[in-house]
């Protein structure tokens, strides 16, 4: 008998970033040698690393920062602090940001990095020394024309502070453009806090329109994970009107469905660090969540969480993947079966990325722009590649997964092939 096994596949990110891969490859008609080249991760880098706790003892910990491509200019990508961080997961990760970047045009490959460790369980003394730790291991690998990092789970804008300064401080000068998602007074962009929520519900709502429905307050929409992104999409969607029905951290989640006042909850979730107990809801499992009835699906919290095992059961008519990876190949097979709509990940969460863009090339000008201009921008990149990636899917029959993936992919391999292979 063949037993399922759904647990583990979250652990598996790496296979779903390949077999997505090749699902998408066979849709392109690059030569077989030049897609295995762009199979591999360019490099990876693994490093072992003294931290001195509060109680005066030193503890190792284990980093990783891989650059998946470098064709189309300085790879880019997030850091993640986990304990479920892995080699095979920042592959992943550093694959599906080469797509991203490709995707919405910045001149960037991919790159991902993550420390394996719980950041809730460091003192913020501890959290300081450990990134410093880490940023100088990465020093040779970091610089505005090489590779630069950004904020992902667990990590923030002050850790992205402390990451700039300890760059800055080993080569002699300030080096803002080393990193993105910084504070605005080091030269952080206006919006880029925002930007990732927001774009997944520009995103939700072109889909919206496009499938005919144009009251917000008609639609009500679930979103699993409070943090930047999932806090940032349900707060832009309740802004707009629509009827956020539930949302959920790691703890669990709280469901109303008449919709909740997400300023509340933010309030709520900001001073007890939870949202458990929230008056004027009523308690589900982030599994749960996956399955309530609503309109829309928003996974914002991490990979592997659609999977064969539940994907039956998901009762949304559209997903738009805040997450990374959310959604297994499997889960896919299934939904996309069932009629579901999904906008994969590498274009609903690219907002990020592309305030990242804007926050370096404000960076490198010292020059710095108004958040008007910010998502007046943001709008425009992300609604030309919506809007391109529908047109795809439309021509070529298939998903937007794989309708987006097609495109990334032949966008690399068009530099790779033009640059051509050295020496
Ligand atoms: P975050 O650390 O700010 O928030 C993560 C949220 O998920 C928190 O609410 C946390 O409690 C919850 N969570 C953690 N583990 C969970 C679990 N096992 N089950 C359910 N919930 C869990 O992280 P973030 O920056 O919001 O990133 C969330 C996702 O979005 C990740 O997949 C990340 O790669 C992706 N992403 C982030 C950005 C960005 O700009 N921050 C950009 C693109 C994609």
């Amino acid at each position: 008998m063949v037993v399922a096994m759904p647990a583990r596949e979250h652990l598996d990110a790496y296979q779903t970033a390949l077999s997505q891969y090749d699902r998408a490859s066979r849709y392109t008609k690059i030569a077989d040698d030049i897609l295995e080249y762009m199979r591999y991760p360019r490099r990876e880098f693994t490093v072992n690393f003294p931290v001195r706790r509060d109680n005066g003892h030193i503890e190792m910990f284990t980093g990783y920062r891989v650059h998946h491509t470098t064709a189309m200019g300085p790879s880019k990508g997030g850091i993640r602090y986990s304990s479920e961080v892995t080699l095979d997961e920042v592959r992943a990760l550093a694959m599906w940001m080469s797509w991203k970047c490709a995707l919405v045009g910045l001149p960037y490959g991919g790159a991902k990095g993550g420390v394996v460790v719980d950041p809730r369980t460091l003192s913020l003394g501890e959290l300081e020394r450990l990134t410093r730790r880490y940023a100088s291991e990465l020093v040779p690998l970091i610089s505005p024309q090489m590779d630069i990092p950004a904020p992902d789970m667990g990590t923030n804008a002050q850790v992205m502070a402390w990451f700039m300064d300890t760059y800055s401080m080993t080569v002699g000068y300030s080096v803002p453009a080393v990193v993105t998602g910084k504070p605005l007074q080091i030269g952080g962009s206006e919006g880029r806090n925002e930007a990732t929520g927001r774009g997944v519900i520009m995103c939700m709502e072109a889909t919206l329109k496009h499938h005919g429905f144009t009251e917000p307050g008609r639609i009500k929409v679930a979103v699993q994970g409070f943090g930047n992104v999932g806090s940032n999409a349900a707060a832009y969607a309740h802004e707009l009107g629509f009827v956020v029905v539930a949302v959920s951290d790691v703890y669990g989640g709280i469901y109303n469905e008449k919709g909740l006042d997400i300023p509340a909850v933010t309030a709520y979730s900001n001073a007890n660090k939870t949202l458990q107990g929230y008056p004027g809801a009523q308690s589900v499992t982030n599994a749960e969540l996956l399955v309530l009835p609503c309109d829309v699906l928003i996974p914002a919290a991490m990979e592997g969480q659609i999977t064969a095992a539940n994907a039956h059961d998901v009762k949304a008519q559209f997903i738009i993947e805040g997450a990374n990876g959310p959604t297994t190949p499997e889960a896919d097979d299934i939904l996309n079966d069932k009629g579901v709509f999904i906008v994969p990940d590498i274009l609903a969460n690219s907002g990020g990325v592309i305030v990242s863009y804007f926050e370096w090339v404000q960076d490198l000008q010292a020059f710095f722009w108004d958040k008007e201009a910010v998502f007046h921008q943001l709008n425009r990149i992300m609604m030309q590649a919506y809007d391109r990636t529908l047109q795809r899917a439309e021509d070529l029959k298939i998903d937007m997964r794989t309708a987006a993936q097609v495109t990334a992919i032949e966008r690399v391999a068009n530099a790779v092939t033009t640059r051509g292979i050295y020496p």
